[in-house]
């Protein structure tokens, strides 16, 4: 006869409670659309966050587009054609990827994962993530993956919410993906105050000595590549002063992966 310990009894059956766990959770509290609150949801690839309407309505970013920025191109210009905005003001890291526009659907999904401490929303995120970035996550020259380093976020704010949602879409990323996480190596050390608004020169102005790199941690990064992870792209400027403090501290090679970005010119009303 079987004798199984208490812990092989529970890790055999807890599949089993797991599940029921779920569904009366969902009798408790049945699961609507994050966006617009509708109760009829599943099967259709969004888990149980977005009803089929609103899955629909997220705008994902495909090519062709900007082999730097990301941007999408309304014709295909070729793998070395660039957007006429990296042509003329070209950014300080390689690559930019996001998953989707930053219309109304991506927009709340953003805000329910700052806000409301739902670990699945980083993980349905970072999924998207996963396919926009993929030339990112693989290197077939060297076979070497990239670290991730997710934009940090100012002491005084991650109090505020109590975790950051670029460390949470870029954990659930490495998770997915296989890759190291390095969320304390740069840190915030200034309050910024919203980008919104502010010209260019003042956007600079706000972000400038706002990173600060480790110096006893940044050794790691030595002669990796890092692939920055932000919620969303919206003027850039953030992921440029990131982009340039790295630089400034010996890496060579970055790219960057968000989960939208703002494109202007696109209905962003959905
Ligand atoms: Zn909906």
């Amino acid at each position: 006869m079987d004798k199984n310990t208490p812990i092989e009894l529970l890790t055999k059956f807890m599949p089993a409670l797991k599940q029921a766990g779920g569904v009366l959770l969902d009798q408790l509290y049945p699961p609507s659309c994050v966006h617009c609150g509708a109760g009829n949801l599943g099967g259709h690839g969004a888990s149980n966050l977005l009803c089929a309407q609103c899955w629909g309505n997220l705008r994902p970013i495909t090519r062709p587009l900007c082999p730097r920025l990301g941007l999408p191109f309304d014709f295909d210009l070729g793998t070395e054609g660039l957007s006429a905005q990296a042509i003329a003001d070209p950014p300080p890291y390689q690559r930019a990827r996001a998953a989707c526009v930053h219309n109304g659907v991506a927009r709340t999904l953003i805000s329910k994962l700052k806000f409301s401490d739902r670990p699945e929303l980083g993980k349905f995120c970072a999924t998207l993530m996963v396919s926009a970035g993929h030339e990112l996550f693989e290197d077939k020259e060297n076979g070497e993956s990239p670290v991730l380093v997710p934009v940090p976020l100012h002491r005084r704010r991650q109090w505020q919410r109590r975790y950051n949602q670029s460390t949470q879409l870029a954990q659930a990323l490495g998770a997915l993906r296989g890759l190291d996480v390095e969320p304390f190596i740069v840190q915030r050390v200034k309050s910024t105050r919203p980008q919104i608004g502010l010209s260019a020169e003042q956007r600079k102005r706000n972000l400038a000595g706002a990173f600060v790199a480790q110096p006893s941690l940044v050794e790691r990064l030595r002669g990796r590549r890092v692939v920055i992870v932000d919620d969303v792209i919206t003027t850039g400027s953030t992921i440029n002063a990131l982009t340039k403090v790295l630089q400034g501290a010996g890496v060579e090679r970055i790219d960057v992966i968000s989960f939208s970005r703002v494109v202007i010119g696109i209905d962003d009303s959905l």
